[in-house]
């Protein structure tokens, strides 16, 4: 299975990526994580990436399909994968089709989480991560379980990222709404398409996307 998880940011495509993950063995292949990797580990990409990044731009198409291609080539032929925050542009979707055609692969669902972009502010200026094991919280929706542990590995450190902030999140809203959402016709007249109601509860966003990936 190949999935694509679309939305804007702080739609919730991390959260669930990462719970397919868990649940149903899928791989995330998110190129914001990669990107950050590379920046934090100052790779010629990362060099190249962290202004833009911060400004809450698109990074090149060149880069991040280059970054999937590699992911995929890792990864082998037989595992399933979630393409989380790829593509972002209708070059990027045309590189995703050559991508999966050469290795044999195919797009299964296309699933596009809708959210109220007034809701989204809130989402990502309240957003953090287990600085240990990377998993999501959210200040106001998502708290560990106790206070300043992470529930998943028990660690103490959490992080936030440099972008989250309320000017970079509407950069990032425009840069979705010129370049992303026009991609979704693409995949449009495949009948892999489908909405789910981002602005629901994790569990009721969680139990929508099982119902379109089925059992
Ligand atoms: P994205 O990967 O699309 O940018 P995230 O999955 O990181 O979004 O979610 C952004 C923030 O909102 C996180 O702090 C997360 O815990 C929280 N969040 C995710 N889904 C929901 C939801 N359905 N309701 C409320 N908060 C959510
Ligand atoms: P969010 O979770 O808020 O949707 P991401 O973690 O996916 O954000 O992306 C963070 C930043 O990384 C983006 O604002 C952009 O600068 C860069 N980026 C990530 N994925 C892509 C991509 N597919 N194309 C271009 N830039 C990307
Ligand atoms: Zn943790």
């Amino acid at each position: 299975m190949n999935l694509i998880l679309l939305g804007p940011p702080g739609a919730g495509k991390g959260t669930q990526a990462s719970r397919l993950m868990k649940e149903r063995g899928l791989v995330q292949l998110s190129t914001g994580d990669m990107l950050r990797a590379a920046v934090a580990a100052g790779t010629p990409v990362g060099l190249q990436a962290k202004a833009v990044m911060e400004a809450g731009e698109l990074v090149s198409d060149e880069i991040v399909s280059g970054l999937i291609g590699e992911r995929l080539d890792e990864l082998g032929p037989d595992t399933p994968v979630i393409f989380d925050g790829y593509p972002r542009t209708a070059a990027q979707a045309e590189a995703l089709d050559a991508l999966l055609a050469a290795r044999g692969r195919t797009l299964d669902h296309v699933i596009e989480l809708e959210v109220d972009e007034d809701a989204l502010v809130e989402r990502i200026t309240g957003r953090f991560t287990c600085a240990n094991c990377g998993e999501g919280y959210h200040d106001r929706f998502k708290l560990p379980k106790a206070d300043g542990v992470c529930d998943v590995c028990g660690a103490s450190n959490f992080k936030r990222r440099a972008d989250d902030n309320e000017a970079t999140v509407r950069q990032r809203m425009a840069e979705y709404r010129a370049k992303t959402a026009p991609i979704i016709p693409h995949y449009e007249g495949r009948g892999i398409v489908a909405r789910v109601d981002g602005m629901a509860s994790m569990d009721a966003v969680a139990a929508a996307i099982d119902a379109v990936l089925g059992a």
